[in-house]
C-alpha cells in the first residue's frame, strides 16, 4: 500500500508528516543540493548550525520557552533521562546544602581556619545527605515507575519518595490519579519540612493511557525562598508540543522525539539555565556542561526532522502557536472517545474518564475477551488500520492520536469503530 493509504496509530515510533517524510528524502541524500545529505555533514558545520539555531528558535516560539531556560537537542532517549535528571539535580541540592552549610559554619565560627570549616562543612553535608536527600515521584503508570526505579538504582531507594502510587488506589493497576491531598510529598519550608531535590512526574503516560489533565496545584511555587519551591520535572515524551505549557512551572521537561516531534534518536529538554552545570560549577561531575547541544555528535538529520516538524508547526498555526495544534489534538481524541463511548458494550476505556489521555487512547474490546481482540485487530488490518494493539504489558488496544496522525485518518478509525460495534 501507499502512505496514503495506510493509517497509522502505533505509540512511538510514530507517523511523521508525509511532507516531511517527503523532503526527508531529499534532505538524506542531497541537502540543498550542495552534494551531500545530512546524515554526511559535520555536526559543526555553518549548515548544522542553522538546523539547530532554527529548531530551538521554533520550539521557543511554540511553547513560549523564556529566556532562563535552555532548550537541548540529545541522544540518550526519555530512559536517558530518568538517570539524567537525578545526575544533575541531586548535585544541585548538594550544592545548595553546601553553600548554605558553609555561610553557617563561617557565622558560628568566625575564626576557624579554612581546612576547618571544610571539615565541618564535609560533617553537616553528609548528615543532610543521609537524613534529608529526598526525591518526590509521582507514580502514575509504567514509564514514571521506570523513573522512580531508576533513581532508586541509581542514589539507593532509601532517598526516593513515591509520593504518589496510583495503582494503591486502583486494585493495583493503574488507571486513576488520586486527589492531590493524598499525595505524600516532601514537606517544603512553609509546610514544616526541607523540601525535596525534585518532583518528578510523567505528563502523559503512554501505556497506560493517563495523562494529567493540567499542571499539579500542589507543585505551584509557595514563596520566594527556594525550599519553599519545588522544582518540577516533567517527562512529556508523548505528549511534547500537543498543548499549551507554562514553562516557567518547571525545572526540567524532557521527550524522545519520536511521538510528536520527528524520529527516534533526538531527545530534547528544556532546563531551566540556573540548574545547568557550569564550567565553573565543579561539584557536578556526573554530567557535562550543555556546550549549545554539540557536547558529542548530534544527530542532524534527525534533528532536521524535528525542526521541520515544528516549522511547519508554527507555518500552520502561526500566532495560536501550539494551541493551535492543542485545538486539533483535542477534536480527533474526542472523535475517538465519542466512538468507543457510543458502545460501551463493545469498547471499554481502560482509563478512568477524569484522566483520560488525549495522546494514547488505550481500551478494551468486550472486557478483554482475546478472539474479540483479535478479531478487532484482523478486521482493522484489513482496513490498513495499523499499530493498535495495546503495549505488551498491558495488553488490549491503543490507538495513538499524535500530532501527525491526520484527521481523515481518525475518521476512519471511528468508522471502523461503529462498523465492528454495530455487527457484534
Ligand atoms: N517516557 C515515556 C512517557 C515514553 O512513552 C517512553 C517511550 O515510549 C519513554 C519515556 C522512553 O523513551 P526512550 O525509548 O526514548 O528511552
Amino acid at each position: 500500500p501507499s502512505r496514503q493509504e495506510v493509517s497509522y496509530f502505533g505509540a512511538g515510533p510514530a507517523p511523521l508528516p508525509t511532507s516531511v517524510v517527503e523532503a526527508g528524502a531529499n534532505a538524506f541524500v542531497n541537502f540543498n543540493d550542495a552534494g551531500l545529505g545530512l546524515g554526511e555533514i559535520s555536526h559543526r558545520s555553518p549548515t548544522a548550525n542553522k538546523i539547530l539555531n532554527d529548531a530551538k528558535a521554533n520550539l521557543s516560539a511554540l511553547l513560549d520557552i523564556p529566556d532562563n531556560y535552555e532548550i537541548l537537542f540529545m541522544q540518550a532517549g526519555g530512559s536517558g533521562e530518568f538517570s539524567a535528571v537525578v545526575q544533575n539535580l541531586v548535585p544541585v541540592w548538594i550544592e545548595r546544602r553546601r553553600r548554605r552549610a558553609e555561610v553557617d559554619v563561617k557565622k558560628a565560627q568566625p575564626d576557624a581556619e579554612q581546612a576547618e570549616v571544610d571539615e565541618l562543612v564535609f560533617q553537616r553535608l553528609q548528615k543532610e545527605i543521609d537524613e534529608e536527600l529526598k526525591l518526590d515521584y509521582l507514580v502514575t503508570g509504567s514509564w514514571s515507575l521506570k523513573a522512580s526505579q531508576e533513581a532508586s538504582r541509581l542514589i539507593g531507594s532509601k532517598y526516593v519518595n513515591v509520593a504518589l502510587d496510583a495503582r494503591k488506589a486502583n486494585g493495583g493497576k493503574f488507571g486513576t490519579i488520586p486527589a492531590e491531598d493524598s499525595w505524600s510529598l516532601t514537606p517544603t519550608k512553609k509546610e514544616g519540612g526541607k523540601g525535596s531535590a525534585f518532583v518528578y512526574f510523567c505528563d502523559n503516560e503512554t501505556v497506560d493511557g493517563v495523562e494529567f489533565q493540567q499542571f499539579p496545584k500542589s507543585l505551584e511555587a509557595q514563596g520566594q525562598d527556594a525550599e519553599d519551591e519545588r522544582l518540577v520535572v516533567a517527562d512529556m515524551s508523548s505528549n511534547f508540543i500537543s498543548r499549551k505549557v507554562d514553562v516557567s512551572k518547571y525545572a526540567v521537561i524532557f521527550g524522545g522525539a519520536q511521538k510528536n516531534i520527528g524520529v527516534t534518536g533526538i531527545t530534547i529538554a528544556i532546563v531551566r539555565k540556573d540548574l545547568l552545570p557550569s564550567p565553573h560549577r565543579d561539584s557536578s561531575p556526573c554530567s557535562p556542561p550543555p556546550n549549545n547541544s554539540l557536547y558529542n555528535t548530534l544527530p542532524i538529520f534527525n534533528l532536521w526532522i524535528a525542526g521541520q516538524v515544528m516549522a511547519d508547526l508554527m507555518a500552520e498555526f502561526s500566532a495560536q502557536k501550539v494551541s493551535g495544534q492543542e485545538e486539533v489534538a483535542n477534536k480527533k481524541a474526542q472523535l475517538i472517545y465519542g466512538a468507543l463511548d457510543k458502545f460501551p458494550q463493545v469498547y471499554q476505556v481502560v482509563p478512568d474518564a477524569s484522566v483520560r489521555s488525549r495522546m494514547n487512547i488505550c481500551f478494551r474490546v468486550s472486557g478483554g475477551d482475546d478472539t474479540k481482540e483479535k478479531e478487532f485487530i484482523a478486521g482493522a488490518e484489513k482496513r490498513l488500520l495499523q499499530g493498535l494493539k495495546g503495549h505488551r504489558s498491558v495488553g488490549g488496544m491503543r490507538a495513538s492520536n499524535y500530532n501527525a496522525v491526520p484527521l481523515e485518518n481518525v475518521q476512519k478509525l471511528v468508522q471502523y469503530l461503529e462498523d465492528f460495534a454495530t455487527a457484534q
